[in-house]
């Protein structure tokens, strides 16, 4: 039996190294010609940690991230909401890492090349349809190449082939009104030098900023990523790689300073600032059609605000790499599959509408009118900022002691 996977991302590789481990063969076409390092931060929670430790990869990726110790929020006035520890320091088993995204994507890739063969990660092959019978399906490519394997799995992220392919009549993503502008800036370290900061809200500016290299040069900088968000009809084309301008954000944090961190020179300072929309798509009603299924961005791309679009998609890898090791049959397995995992991660997308871990700054900004406050408490409680924060992790599957006591999901 061989899988053939759509998507050579994080999602497609974390599938690939899972189903080697559990003996099943696989191959995966990544349409781009070559691999880069492409797009800024990310954050891999420690749910997302635990199934890439059990892939023996922490070691590797915790040498090129710096290992979150606290998320704080503030408001545009630079006031301290809440904070919390995180990962490691929050007493998990498993770190809360801030990464490239590029970082991430090297070490998977180079671990499925050891691993599986690099033959076996085949680029420059874009997926454009799926044929399927009671034996198998064949996967044809733009070049003209095909292809065929006991089952494929869409991993092709948000713009996805094979989501077309199972569900036609979808239109594109759904933009829903906040506009990003994204960027990575070396700088001195600021709080404890490991800190993720969000502050603001999106209808006056919001900015998210945290470290993802550490030691970069002789002056002991680091690598900052940041990411502006601001509420606008200017809805750009979806496309990780667009170049965005500095004015068309920057006056809107200009007067931004926060505890050691001068944001306005942050963002005058930047490497490269790239631009794109927050979008989602509407759950679907099913990912699995015989021997095709959906996984990662392709199944349930989310508004990026719970830091889990990869969490969710690693973990949709290791459960399928689960349900393919103790179902033989493969189209039983795809809906094993599909009814661990679809609800779940539609809950994700849902709760990144209405309350991912930053409406603590929509509730603060709405109750003080935009205003600043004199004492938080007379604004808002620890224990709602604290039900805001474990609602999330509890819906998102990271709450501790319930991951600390699950089962492998392999
Ligand atoms: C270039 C890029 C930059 C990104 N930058 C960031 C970032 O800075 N911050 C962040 O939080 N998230 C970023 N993401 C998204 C993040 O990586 C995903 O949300 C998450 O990791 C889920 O991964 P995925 O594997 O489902 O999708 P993706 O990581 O999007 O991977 C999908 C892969 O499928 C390939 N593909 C697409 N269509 C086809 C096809 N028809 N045939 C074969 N292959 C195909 C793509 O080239 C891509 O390699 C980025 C994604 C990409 C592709």
């Amino acid at each position: 039996m061989e899988i053939l996977i759509i998507g050579g991302g994080v999602g497609g590789l974390t599938l690939a190294l899972s189903l080697h481990s559990v003996g099943i063969a696989c191959r995966v076409f990544e349409a781009a010609p070559e691999i880069r390092p492409l797009g800024v931060g990310i954050n891999l929670l420690p749910h997302g940690m635990r199934e890439l430790t059990e892939l023996g990869l922490q070691d590797r990726l915790a040498k090129l991230a710096v290992a979150t110790r606290e998320l704080c929020f503030y408001n545009r006035f630079g006031q301290l909401i809440f904070s919390e520890p995180r990962g490691h320091y929050a007493g998990y088993d498993w770190p809360q890492l801030s990464i490239h995204r590029g970082d991430v994507h090297a070490v998977l890739l180079a671990a499925a090349r050891e691993r599986i063969g690099a033959e076996r990660i085949v680029l420059g092959h874009e997926c454009v349809a799926l044929e399927q019978d009671s034996a198998g399906v064949t996967a044809r490519f733009e070049n003209g190449a095909s292809a065929r394997g006991a089952a494929a799995i869409g991993a092709d992220g948000v713009n996805s082939a094979v989501r077309k392919i199972l569900h036609p009549e979808e239109g594109p993503p759904a933009y829903q009104g906040i506009n990003m502008w994204r960027g990575v800036t070396r700088m001195k370290p600021y709080l404890t030098g490991a800190s993720m900061l969000i502050a603001g809200w999106l209808e006056v500016g919001k900015m998210v900023v945290y470290p993802i290299r550490d030691a970069i040069d002789a002056e002991g900088r680091q690598l900052v990523n940041w990411v502006a968000e601001i509420q606008s009809p200017r809805n750009v084309m979806q496309d990780w790689n667009l170049a965005g301008r500095l004015e068309d954000f920057y006056p809107t944090f200009e007067s931004w300073r926060f505890y050691g961190i001068d944001i306005a020179a942050m963002l005058r300072n930047a490497d490269q600032i790239l631009e794109y929309p927050m979008v989602d798509r509407d759950p679907l009603p099913f990912w699995t059609q015989g021997r095709i299924t959906l996984l990662g961005d392709a199944a349930h791309p989310m508004y990026p605000r719970g830091s889990n679009g990869a969490g969710q998609g690693i973990l949709d890898a290791r459960a399928l790499a689960g349900c393919l090791r103790r179902e033989r049959d493969v189209a039983a397995a795809l809906r094993h599959y599909q009814a661990a995992r679809l609800n779940p991660a539609y809950d994700v997308v849902l709760m990144n509408r209405a309350n991912p871990p930053d409406a603590i700054l929509r509730e603060v900004h709405q109750r003080t009118g935009d205003r600043p406050f004199a004492r938080i408490e007379d604004v808002i409680g620890r224990d709602e900022l604290e039900a805001l924060s474990e609602n999330y992790k509890r819906v998102a599957g990271f709450e501790r002691e319930a991951l600390r006591k699950r089962a492998s999901l392999v």
